[in-house]
């Protein structure tokens, strides 16, 4: 079914480009989401300090081969590495598409570089770090700096950092205070597992790991394996497993009854329901009947909104994987415009990364004007009885499964910039069918050459 877009509360906006005003706002992660708002900001003349725990830019984009000491991700004092990556990882979106508006994701030459249309992650990292250099972002980040708690005071944002003053973990950590105007969150949303509950499980025998510890296939070499989840992710790492793996049986809510059993095309892939229970003598039963004894079950079940440095009053929570309340996905009416969130819908990333980086530069500058907290709050409410109406769950708030575009074009509007391209539109939606049609190859096989002409074309203005 599809979810209309809920309409903007009408108010009339006063633009006021001549009293813009220049706020200290402090951007936590130098992510994808994070290096776009830092332009936005300073480009709207904003003062603009962006945190990063890490030592480059690009969060998710850094391959790391290193995996969590817990697998599942649930121990919470365990040291977190950031990055969710597997090595065989190559984008689930043309590059055309994935691209900010401004400055497109294409093709470079040089040693490194994959030139292909879907390359490999790698050459995404390359993509961000040319960004972060070309705008000169590299200046504004606070590297090895952690974010550790913000805070209000006297209607100000207090943010306590640590950085790290040297190479190893123990060396010498700086604690800091510092006052903002604003705070911009941008500190990704693919690193807090999210795990499938089991009936039984806690007797089962066998090991347990997430997707988000999943780097490369050997170590499950001859083994038998249940994997929960059906996403991008599930379906590159079945594929991954199934070339070293005896068996690899896939549970998941949107597998279709009639495809159940053994997956064409393959030796060791069986496609099955959900799981009904997990039991003390090692076997998985699945609610079609079927049982299998595995020797590890891997949830790609996807990840938890969280921001453990967050001290808001509970005026923003997270409620089961809703963060709320949220004006678009983005302002707490309450906090508006001091407080701002980039990234929550999990839709077509970086071109809506920019178009809310512009919205809030804009609206912190007083160059946007947002509606009354009342009438935002209201918005958020209607929009949340819409989803209740449609049975749509509170973990799917930020999901806009049919409505992504509409999003983007509201957000372009309220910034008086122009629309998505509509080849971009078109793309994404012949990418989605042939990843249907074509789950092994729509990487390599595809056959939206206008569209991607049309791309190409348009990219020209942006030498
Ligand atoms: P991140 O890239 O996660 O960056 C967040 C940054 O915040 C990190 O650098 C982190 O170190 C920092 N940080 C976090 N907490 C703190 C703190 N307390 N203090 C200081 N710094 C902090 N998108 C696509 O467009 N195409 C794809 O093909 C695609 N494939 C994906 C595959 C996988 C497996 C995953 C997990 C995601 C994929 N995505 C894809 C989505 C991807 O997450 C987004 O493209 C985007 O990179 C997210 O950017 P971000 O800035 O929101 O978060």
């Amino acid at each position: 079914w599809s979810l209309a877009w809920t309409l903007p509360v009408q108010v009339s906006k006063t633009v006021m480009y001549n009293s813009r005003s220049s706020r200290n706002v402090a951007v936590i992660g130098a992510g994808a989401a994070g290096l776009v708002a830092a332009r936005e900001l300073r480009r709207e003349g904003h003062k603009v300090v962006v945190y990063e725990r890490g030592q480059k830019v690009g969060g998710t984009w850094i391959y790391d081969p290193n995996v969590e000491s817990d697998p599942l991700g649930l121990e919470p004092f365990r040291v977190i590495v950031h990055s969710s990556l597997y090595d065989s990882l190559r984008t689930n979106l043309p590059r055309e598409v994935m691209g900010f508006r401004d400055y497109p994701f294409v093709a470079k030459e040089g040693r490194d570089r994959d030139p292909r249309r879907f390359p490999g992650h790698w050459e995404v990292l390359l993509f961000l770090e040319d960004f972060a250099r070309d705008f000169e972002i590299m200046e504004l980040v606070r590297f090895e700096t952690e974010v550790l708690h913000v805070g209000m005071e006297e209607g100000k944002w207090i943010v306590r950092s640590r950085k790290r003053a040297g190479a190893d973990r123990d060396d010498l950590l700086i604690d800091s205070d510092e006052v903002y105007d604003g705070v911009v969150v941008c500190n990704g949303h693919y690193t807090e597992p999210f795990i499938a509950e089991i009936p039984g499980i806690d007797s089962w025998p066998g090991k347990q790991m997430h997707s988000h510890n999943y780097r490369v296939p050997d170590p499950f070499r001859d083994q038998v394996v249940v994997l929960i989840g059906s996403s991008s992710s599930g379906a590159d790492i079945s594929r991954d497993i199934a070339r070293v793996a005896k068996e690899v049986h896939i549970s998941g809510r949107s597998i279709a009854n009639e495809t159940i059993g053994k997956q064409p095309g393959y030796e060791n892939i069986w496609l099955h329901s959900m799981i009904k229970s997990a039991h003390g003598d090692g076997t998985v039963v699945f609610q079609d009947g079927s049982s299998v004894l595995p020797d590890v079950v891997l949830h790609c079940t996807g990840y938890k909104y969280h921001f453990p440095f967050l001290d808001t009053h509970d005026i923003v929570t997270v409620d089961d994987n809703r963060v709320g309340p949220l004006y678009k996905h983005v302002f707490p009416p309450l906090l508006a415009p001091w407080l701002s969130f980039i990234g929550l819908p999990r839709v077509l990333p970086f071109p809506m990364f920019e178009f809310q980086s512009k919205w809030v530069a804009g609206v912190l500058s007083g160059r946007i004007v947002l509606p009354s907290p009342q009438e935002m709050m209201e918005d958020v409410e209607n929009f949340y009885s819409k989803l209740e109406a449609a049975g749509w769950p509170k973990r799917y708030t930020h999901k806009m499964a049919d409505y992504r575009f509409e999003y983007n074009d509201w957000l372009a509007t309220e910034c008086g910039c122009s629309v998505s391209e509509e080849w971009r539109k078109q793309m994404f939606d012949a990418t989605r069918r042939n990843k249907q049609a074509r789950p092994e190859t729509y990487r390599d096989v595809w056959k939206d050459q206008n569209l991607f002409s049309q791309a190409n074309e348009d990219f020209l203005q942006y030498k």
